[in-house]
């Protein structure tokens, strides 16, 4: 089995969100899925005090930044829409693999399975392509979760209510459905785990499923990420309380 396509729109819980599952080899699946995109779209005040979280502010905040303007400014919130219950959300990982937030504005319930990318092997393994990689990066496919147990691959299933978030870290694939129609919104950014655990580097090899799904025009160059400025960004923005010395009996 290679593709697993759904069929039955009518999906209120796992159960029946496995019994949904068909074996076609059908690839014109996109109509089946049930969700629509809307990038560079949000539904967040682009403008608020600095003291509150903003989600614009986020890529510029994590270690984007590194690449000025040039690259911050094509990290850009895209709208998600789930048109009714069942939508399927296809595997998929965030563009070039980054880290990436989700939030759950109104509507039905979404169930995830989040695999961590230290499971990609063992699911390229599992489905079967041994020579030729299957992309499990562009929602091309859509994996029977009864194959995670039988090959012992690892996955977490998360319930995401509306007014929720869901933090993937890099390269991380996802999939799930959705209970009832619903509005969620993305945005990508990046931590040093995506340089120096070869996300980036791995993201940027040719993907042969010719689907890119990929709603930014420009690739992130990735060798702006030098390790100096990447040990300068951890030293100056992520390492409050590692040191030996606790900052809190200072002055004692
Ligand atoms: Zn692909």
């Amino acid at each position: 089995m290679d593709e697993i396509i759904p069929q039955n729109l009518l999906v209120t819980d796992e159960s029946s969100f496995r019994s949904s599952l068909s074996y076609s080899n059908n690839n014109n699946n996109r109509r089946l899925l049930n969700i629509s995109f809307l990038p560079n779209t949000s539904f967040f005040c682009r403008k608020t005090s600095p003291t509150y979280f903003n989600i614009h502010r986020l890529p510029k905040q994590s270690l984007l930044k590194l690449g000025g303007k040039k690259v911050t400014d094509q990290i850009v919130p895209c709208v998600r829409r789930a048109h009714g219950s069942g939508a399927i959300f296809p595997l998929s990982s965030a563009q070039q693999r980054l880290c990436s937030i989700n939030y759950h504005h109104e509507g039905g319930v979404h169930h995830w399975y989040i695999i961590p990318t230290c499971e990609r092997d063992a699911l390229q393994k599992a489905i079967g392509h041994k020579e030729v990689p299957i992309c499990l990066d562009h929602g091309q496919l859509l994996v029977d979760p009864s194959l995670f147990a039988k090959h012992h691959i690892r996955y977490h299933r998360v319930t995401q209510r509306p007014k929720e978030f869901v933090v993937l870290a890099a390269g991380t694939l996802v999939q799930g459905f959705a209970e009832g129609a619903s509005w969620s919104e993305s945005i990508n950014f990046a931590l040093p785990g995506w340089i120096e655990e070869g996300c980036a580097s791995a993201a940027t090899l040719q993907c042969q499923c010719n689907n890119p799904n990929n709603y930014s025009p420009n690739t992130i160059d990735v060798t702006i990420f030098t390790h100096d400025l990447i040990e300068k960004y951890i030293s100056s923005h992520l390492n409050n309380g590692t040191d030996d010395k606790p900052t809190t009996l200072e002055g004692l």
